[in-house]
């Protein structure tokens, strides 16, 4: 059977008209769907009793469910989620005063191996359903109105996954949770977090792309990049630089440049002259990410030479911000998302 989720509204009316239903049903059960999000039929309590079990013999719900929550002790929850297929994925919500910001997987696993990020380590299995990536949010709202009594203000596409591979899924997700008859987020406080898919940049500003947009760019050296992150061989410098051009005249995006501080790798006087010179040609605001340990052996900068850097870029009047860490202590931080730690619910 079919995930009730997956049908279009005018399947789910062509549906309802069949059955000898009225049409206006179709926006009931979309709101019970996408604005209340709910997981079964018998929920759905303005529809009629008979509606409800012709329903239920015509489609299902793949259901996603919290597995497991962590929480840290400056607040921020990890949750384990189990799809209805038994893949798992990871969410984090992090509290910071009235906000409320949740990162959401796009995939299950990665395929991409960047050298010091621990969800690589699991590789590829599936992409998200739209549906799923939309489960994610809706099941952490309901814990962040619980755990900090506000709902969720902010969503980072910053989980397991490369959003720009799973495009469809990843737009279709932004549409449901900013649509004035769903939860209505505004798409400002949505930001895509993606390591650099030239092709999936340009698909973004040819949509018109509304949400903020991030780029784990980590070092400006190409080479230095490639061996590290091998995607940059098939995206490389120019290729990326011109899709960010793109995106930047056709949305006015200021670009987010996400960059990890690795000791001894990027962290340079000269490494910041390179990003200096690799964000010449669009407006950007760089965010400087203290590392998160993982297993993989590098070590973070320290903090002499975070200094140095950002005096740098300062120097050339570029926006920096310094990103310290949340939920390490869980294994709950940026590139830390591998399924560990062992508290049950
Ligand atoms: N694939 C997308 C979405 C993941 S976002 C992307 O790359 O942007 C997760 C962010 O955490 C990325 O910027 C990633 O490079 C960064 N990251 C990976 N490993 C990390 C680590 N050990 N410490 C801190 N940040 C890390």
């Amino acid at each position: 059977m079919e995930d009730i989720r997956h049908i279009t509204a005018e399947q789910l009316t062509e549906f309802l008209l069949q059955n000898g239903e009225k049409k206006f049903r179709t926006a009931q059960i979309e709101e019970w769907l996408w604005k209340r999000g709910a997981l079964t039929f018998g929920e759905m309590t303005n529809l009629s009793v008979a509606l409800r079990q012709l329903l239920e013999q015509h489609f299902t719900f793949q259901r996603t469910a919290i597995e497991r929550r962590v929480q840290s002790s400056d607040g921020t929850a990890k949750y384990l989620f189990t799809l209805h297929d038994g893949c798992q994925v990871e969410g984090v919500l992090i509290p910071s005063g009235q906000r409320v910001t949740a990162c959401i997987s796009s995939q299950v696993g990665c395929a991409l191996k960047c050298a010091f990020c621990a969800t690589g380590t699991l590789g590829f299995t599936r992409n998200l359903h739209f549906s799923e990536i939309f489960d994610q949010y809706m099941l952490m709202n309901r814990e962040a109105e619980q755990l900090y009594g506000h709902a969720i203000s902010n969503i980072v596409y910053m989980g397991m996954g490369e959003p720009l591979l799973n495009y469809e899924n990843v737009m279709e997700s932004v549409r449901l949770i900013t649509a004035p008859a769903g939860p209505g987020l505004s798409p400002s406080r949505i930001t895509l977090s993606t390591v650099g898919i030239a092709e999936g940049i340009r698909r973004l500003a040819d949509d018109g792309f509304k949400p903020e947009v991030a780029l784990s760019l980590h070092c400006a050296d190409e080479l230095k990049r490639s061996l590290r992150m091998p995607v940059t061989r098939s995206n490389n410098f120019a290729m990326l630089q011109d899709a960010l051009r793109y995106l930047h005249e056709k949305t006015g995006k200021r670009i987010t440049i996400e960059y990890l501080m690795l000791k001894g790798w990027n962290d340079s006087v000269e490494d910041a002259r390179k990003l200096f010179r690799f964000c010449m040609p669009f407006p950007v605001k760089i965010n400087l990410i203290e590392y998160n340990a993982t297993d993989s052996g590098y070590e973070k900068s320290p903090e002499e030479n975070v200094q140095r850097f950002v005096a740098f870029l300062e120097s050339k009047n570029m926006v920096v911000n310094i990103r310290h860490s949340r939920g390490q202590d869980i294994d709950a931080a940026c590139g830390q998302l591998a399924k560990k730690g062992e508290t049950r619910l």
